[in-house]
C-alpha cells in the first residue's frame, strides 16, 4: 500500500479514473463536479480507514487519559479540502484536477457544508478538535446528526426567509453508521424505590419511552500525522418491534407505530437556530438528555471494555468538557449510571462525577443563562430530577452548614429556585474547571456573573481564550498568503503558529510589503467577482473592504454599522465632491427566526443597500453588500479579502469572538471596542495597529448599575445622529413610512440598550483615522504583517494546548 505522503499526480489520477469507472461507470470525459467529488472522497477514505484503525488500536493500547468534547453544536462546514490538506496531498490534488479538466473549488464545493451549528460555540468545537488531531491528543467529539442544519437563508424584497437546510439529501461520505454501538436512551416513566436486604437502595424505571441511539461516525484527521480521532454524531431511531411477520392488517398498531416513530426520528431532526434566548421548549431538553446520555453510555461501556478497575478509577481515564450548559445533564446523568446501574454510593458516585467533568461557560448575557421548568424536567427524566433535586440539597446545606458568609446567597446559588432548574448553577457544582473563553469573559464571571460562586471554588475558575485553527482559516482558505509567509520565514509556522512572529523583522521591507499588499488585492479581485456572480453588483476592487460577518445580533451592533454608512451617504449627497476613499461595507448574518428586532437590522441595511448601491450622485464611492447565507464556506472566502475587521460589539457583550482573529490572521486590520479577545489582540498589536474606540466594559456595567445614560440627549445635540434616526421615521429608508420605526422606539423609548448612540462619535473617528491610514499603503501594510505576526498566539493550538496540560492532563498519544 502506498503511503498518502508520496501519493504522486500519476497514482492519483488513476485512482480517480478507476474510482469513476467502478463505482459510477463513466470516464472522465461524462463526469460531472459531483462524480469527481464523490472519487475523490472514495479514494481519500481509503487512506483514512486504515489510519483510523491504527489510532484506535494505539489509543487502546496506550490506555492513557482521552478527553471527550461534548457539544450541542459542530459547525465543521466542508471537509473534503481539509482533508486533503491535513493528509498533505491538497497540492498534488489541485494539479491533478486541473490536468483532468476541472476546477478544484467548485469540485471542493460539490460537498454541502455540515452546519451543524449556529456560530462561534460551534465553530469552536470543530477547531478544537482539528488541533486535538493535530497535535496528536487522544480526543473525540460527541453531538447530534440533526437531519436539518441551521437553515438556509435568503433574502427576499431585503427581508430574510428561511429554508430548511436538507444536508443529507445526497450520501454525506465521511460518516459511517456504526449500529453495533447503538444504546437505548430512556424517557418519561416512573421510578420505583426498593430497599435490598443490605440495606441500599435500588432504582427501577418503568413504563418509560424508549429511543435508540445509533452513532455515526466521522474521522478527524491531524495534520500530516497519520492520527484520526473521531466525532461521534448521534441519530434518534425507533427501537426495532418486532410484529413478527404479521401483515399490516393484522397489526393494529403499525400506523400508531409509525407515527412514534415519526416523533422519535425528530429527537435528532433539526438544530435550534438560536445561541441566545428565543427557542423551542421541550424537544430541545430532549436533545440534550439524548446526546448526554448516549455519550455517557458509550464513554462506561468504552472504559469497561478497556479497563479492569473499577469505574471508581474512571476520572484516570476520562475527562468530559461541556461546551456551554447545553450538555450539563451528563453531570447527573453520570450519577444516574453509577448509582442505579452500576450500584455506587451517593458519595462514591459524586467523586467520581466532579472529577471527571470540565465546563466552558460562552456568555454572561442574561437571557442566554439556560434554565427549564421543574415540571418539564420531572416529567420527561424523573429520575434524573430527583437526582438533581438531591445535588441541590446537598449543596445548599453545605453552604449552610459550612459557609455562614454566604447563607443570604443560597437562593441565588440554589440549582433549583423558583421552580426552575438553573443549568449553569448544575455545571459549576458538578464540574472542578470553569472557563471563561476570553480574559475579559473570565474576570466579568469572576467579579460580577459567578462572584458568589468564586467565593466558593476559587480554585476551579481559570480561562482559556478562544482559539482557530490556522489550518482551515489561513494554510486552505487563503493558499497565497500562506505561501508568501512559507517563501518568508519557511514552513515550521504550519507546525508552530506562534514563530508566524518572524514576519515581524520584515515589516519594514517595502518590496516584501508590497507582495503582502499584491496578494490581498488578488483576494480582493476573486471575492469582488464572486459578488458579482451572487448579486450583480459591481464593486471597486481599489475600495476599503469593510467586513462584519456574524449572527445578527443587537449586542454585536451591526446597526451602529449601518448608521455610519447612513452617515457617509448623507455626506456624500451633500457633497459629492468630498475626497473620500471608496469603501464597500459587506456582511453577512443570519438572525434567529424568532428574533425580530435582528431581521428589522437585515432589512434596513439591504434597504440602504438598495439605495446606496443605486444613487449616481455619490460616484460609486459607497457600496453595500449583504451576502446571503453567512456560513463557514462563505466565511472562507471573504476573510482573505477583509481590509477592516469590524468587531464592535457593545463592550462587556461578547466573551470572546472568534472571527476577529480569523481576520487578523488574514491581514486585516481590527476596528473594534475593548472587549472578548479584542483586548488581548491589543494587548499584542498595540494601538498603533488596530482602531480602538468606545466606551469599555468598566463604563458599560457601570450605567447598567447606576444609571446615568440618556439617549435622547445625544439625540437632541448630535445633528448627524437626529438626522438618521429621523430618516427611520419618517420612512425615508421605508416602503411603508413604519417600516423602521421599532428601531427607532427601542433607541429612544428603551434608552438604547446596546449604547449605539453613545459610541457613535468614537466610531466615526475610528473609521476616519481607519481610511487616513489606508491611504498610506506602506503604512498601512506594515500594520497588516504585524497582525498577522501576532495572530499565531490565536491559534487553537494554542488554545488546546492549555486545555490538556491545565484541565485535561492528558498526554500526547
Ligand atoms: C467564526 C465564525 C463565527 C463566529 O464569528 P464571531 O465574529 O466571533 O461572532 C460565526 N459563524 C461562522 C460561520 C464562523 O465561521
Amino acid at each position: 500500500m502506498i503511503s498518502l505522503l508520496q501519493l504522486t499526480a500519476s497514482d492519483l489520477k488513476e485512482q480517480i479514473i478507476n474510482k469513476l469507472m467502478i463505482d459510477r461507470g463513466i470516464e472522465v470525459s461524462e463526469a460531472t463536479g459531483k462524480d469527481v467529488y464523490y472519487a475523490l472522497t472514495s479514494v481519500v477514505n481509503e487512506k483514512i480507514t486504515p489510519q483510523w484503525f491504527q489510532t484506535d488500536k494505539k489509543y487502546k493500547s496506550q490506555n492513557n487519559k482521552q478527553v471527550y468534547y461534548l457539544s450541542m453544536e459542530f459547525l465543521i462546514g466542508r471537509l473534503l479540502e481539509s482533508n486533503l490538506l491535513n493528509c498533505g496531498i491538497l497540492d498534488v490534488t489541485n494539479v491533478v484536477l486541473e490536468e483532468l479538466g476541472f476546477n478544484p473549488s467548485e469540485i471542493y464545493a460539490a460537498e454541502h457544508d455540515a452546519g451543524l451549528g449556529n456560530g462561534g460555540l460551534g465553530r469552536l468545537a470543530a477547531c478544537f478538535l482539528d488541533s486535538l488531531a493535530s497535535l496528536n491528543y487522544p480526543g473525540h467529539g460527541y453531538g447530534i446528526r440533526y437531519r436539518y442544519g441551521l437553515f438556509e437563508q435568503r433574502i427576499i424584497h431585503g427581508n430574510q426567509v428561511e429554508l430548511p437546510d436538507y444536508w443529507l439529501k445526497d450520501p454525506y461520505p465521511w460518516e459511517t453508521r456504526n449500529e453495533k454501538e447503538a444504546v437505548v436512551i430512556q424517557f418519561h416513566g416512573d421510578v420505583h424505590m426498593f430497599k435490598r436486604n443490605d440495606g441500599t437502595l435500588e432504582f427501577k424505571y418503568e413504563n418509560t419511552d424508549k429511543v435508540m441511539a445509533v452513532p455515526y461516525d466521522i474521522p478527524i484527521l491531524g495534520y500530516e500525522n497519520e492520527v484520526v480521532n473521531t466525532l461521534r454524531l448521534w441519530s434518534a431511531e425507533a427501537v426495532f418491534q418486532d410484529n413478527k411477520g404479521k401483515s399490516i392488517g393484522e397489526n393494529k398498531e403499525f400506523y400508531r407505530d409509525l407515527d412514534h416513530q415519526h416523533s422519535i426520528e425528530q429527537i435528532s431532526g433539526f438544530l435550534y437556530p438560536d445561541d441566545s434566548s428565543h427557542e423551542g421548549r421541550e424537544l430541545r431538553l430532549k436533545q440534550q438528555y439524548f446526546l448526554v446520555s448516549s455519550s455517557i453510555q458509550n464513554i462506561i461501556k468504552y472504559y469497561k471494555k478497556t479497563n479492569r478497575k473499577s469505574l471508581s478509577h474512571l476520572p484516570e481515564k476520562v475527562v468530559v468538557q461541556i461546551n456551554d450548559t447545553h450538555p450539563s445533564l451528563a453531570i447527573p446523568e453520570m450519577m444516574r449510571i453509577l448509582m442505579d446501574e452500576e450500584r455506587f454510593s451517593w458519595d462514591a458516585a459524586w467523586k467520581v462525577t466532579t472529577n471527571v467533568f470540565a465546563y466552558t461557560n460562552h456568555t454572561t448575557l442574561s437571557e442566554a443563562l439556560e434554565t427549564w421548568p421543574k415540571d418539564m424536567l420531572q416529567n420527561l427524566l424523573p429520575r434524573i430530577y430527583m437526582i438533581i433535586e438531591e445535588i441541590n440539597e446537598r449543596f445548599c446545606k453545605d453552604i449552610w452548614l459550612h459557609h455562614e458568609e454566604l447563607q443570604h446567597k443560597v437562593h441565588e446559588m440554589a440549582i433549583i429556585a423558583d421552580d426552575r432548574v438553573h443549568m449553569a448553577r448544575l455545571a459549576i457544582v458538578g464540574s472542578f474547571s470553569i472557563n471563561g473563553v476570553a480574559r475579559i469573559h473570565t474576570d466579568i464571571l469572576k467579579k460580577q456573573e459567578m462572584k458568589t460562586f468564586y467565593s466558593l471554588f476559587p480554585e476551579r475558575f481559570n480561562n482559556k481564550t478562544n482559539g482557530i485553527t490556522h489550518r482551515r482559516w489561513l494554510l486552505q482558505a487563503n493558499p497565497e498568503l500562506a505561501k508568501l509567509i512559507t517563501d518568508v520565514i519557511g514552513p515550521q509556522w504550519i507546525k508552530r503558529p506562534k514563530q508566524l512572529i518572524s514576519l515581524l523583522k520584515y515589516s519594514n521591507d517595502r518590496s516584501l510589503l508590497e507582495k503582502f499588499d499584491q496578494v490581498k488585492h488578488e483576494n480582493k479581485n476573486a471575492l469582488s467577482n464572486y459578488i458579482y456572480q451572487q448579486t450583480g453588483i459591481l464593486i471597486d476592487n481599489q475600495s476599503i473592504f469593510d467586513v462584519q460577518i456574524k449572527r445578527l445580533h443587537e449586542y454585536k451592533r451591526q446597526l451602529l454599522n449601518i448608521f455610519h454608512v447612513i452617515y457617509l451617504y448623507n455626506e456624500l449627497k451633500e457633497n459629492p465632491n468630498q475626497d473620500l476613499t471608496p469603501r464597500t461595507f459587506i456582511f453577512g448574518a443570519k438572525a434567529a427566526p424568532s428574533y425580530h428586532m435582528a431581521k428589522e437590522v437585515i432589512k434596513l441595511i439591504n434597504t440602504v443597500a438598495s439605495i446606496v448601491n443605486y444613487d449616481k450622485d455619490i460616484r460609486g464611492k459607497l457600496k453595500v453588500i449583504f451576502l446571503e447565507n453567512y456560513n463557514v464556506s462563505l466565511a472562507e472566502k471573504i476573510i482573505p479579502a477583509a481590509d477592516i475587521s469590524e468587531q464592535i460589539s457593545t463592550a462587556s457583550k461578547e466573551a470572546s469572538g472568534t472571527g476577529n482573529m480569523k481576520m487578523m490572521m488574514n491581514g486585516a486590520l481590527t476596528l473594534g471596542t475593548l472587549d472578548g479577545a479584542n483586548i488581548e489582540i491589543n494587548d499584542l498589536v498595540g494601538n498603533q495597529n488596530m482602531f480602538i474606540f468606545g466606551l469599555t466594559s468598566d463604563q458599560v456595567l457601570n450605567y447598567y448599575q447606576n444609571g446615568g445614560y440618556n439617549a435622547r440627549d445625544i439625540y437632541n445635540t448630535d445633528d448627524r445622529i437626529r438626522r438618521i434616526l429621523d430618516q427611520l421615521n419618517q420612512g425615508e429608508f421605508g416602503i411603508h413610512d413604519i417600516e423602521f420605526k421599532d428601531i427607532y422606539y427601542n433607541i429612544l423609548y428603551h434608552n438604547d440598550p446596546y449604547f449605539v448612540l453613545k459610541d457613535f462619535e468614537p466610531y466615526l473617528e475610528a473609521h476616519e483615522l481607519a481610511e487616513r491610514a489606508y491611504r498610506d499603503r506602506a503604512t498601512w501594510m506594515n500594520m497588516s504583517v504585524t497582525n498577522i505576526a501576532y495572530s499565531g498566539k490565536f491559534s487553537s493550538d494554542q488554545t488546546i494546548q492549555e486545555y490538556a496540560t491545565d484541565i485535561w492532563k492528558i498526554k500526547r498519544g
